[in-house]
């Protein structure tokens, strides 16, 4: 399976299946198999339980990146922002500014695909509280850096949340950049080589719902990248 949609010719088309069958952790390992969703709010659907690789265009300039998959969304249904609250907000607004062909993500069969992007999370598994580990981070983000390395058009990373924000900075102090973690801030941006990073608060639902993160202000910052990369064509 290729991790992205459009990405049948890539050299990295066997990450997707590797991520897949992925046991490295096994404390997420075991969650994930046994976190418990309400069965009646899906009946009859079969769980997909296992790591969550990234969706979307592979050629495209603009990497997205959450924390880590959902209970109910990316462990449920095995597509990254896909099937719960947090996938609501982020591809209705997505689609608003032009990321994508349509504004809901409910399914892997349901024909969203992303345009000019790619959309993935630093921990590729589902964790107890939504906290992954330091040792299970450091686990996962070579994955997060396989995607970074088969995006030959990269120019922005948008962070959605201080911990995606924290694994970005982690992987470019790997390549030898001095980035600080301090430097996370709803709506600001820092340049690091020739990749701009841009900052927004997880469109989790308490998030949503306390009015830390409006949709106005989210539309900010994608029509911020908008602008970004159409400076930098
Ligand atoms: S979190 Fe990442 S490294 Fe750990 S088991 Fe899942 S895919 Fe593997």
């Amino acid at each position: 399976m290729p991790i992205g949609q459009e990405d049948t010719e890539s050299p990295c088309i066997d990450l997707g299946n590797r991520i897949i069958s992925c046991k490295k952790c096994p404390r997420l390992v075991l969650y994930r198999q046994s976190v418990s969703i309400s069965a009646k709010r899906y009946p009859g659907q079969e769980f997909w339980r296992k790591p969550v690789p990234g969706y979307g265009d592979v050629k495209g300039r603009l990497l997205i990146v959450g924390m880590a998959p959902a209970a109910s969304g990316g462990n449920r249904t095995g597509r990254v922002f896909t099937g719960d609250k947090s996938a609501q907000f982020l591809v209705s607004a997505l689609f608003k500014s032009g990321f994508c062909n349509q504004p809901t993500s409910e399914a892997r069969d349901d024909g969203l695909r992303y345009l000019d992007a790619y959309v993935t999370a630093a921990v590729k598994c589902v964790p107890p509280d939504n906290k992954p580990t330091l040792a299970e981070l450091d686990n996962c983000l070579p994955y997060l850096k396989e995607e970074i390395s088969c995006m030959p058009n990269l120019k922005a990373i948008l962070v959605l949340g201080r911990f995606a924000f924290e694994s970005i900075v982690r992987i470019f102090c790997s390549m030898g950049y001095n980035v600080s973690r301090s430097s996370f801030q709803n709506r600001s941006f820092l340049d690091v080589g020739n990749v701009r990073i841009f900052m927004s608060f997880h469109p989790s639902p308490r998030n949503v719902n306390t009015g830390k993160l409006s949709e106005d202000s989210f539309m900010q910052t994608l029509l911020g990248i908008r602008e970004y990369l159409k400076k930098t064509q």
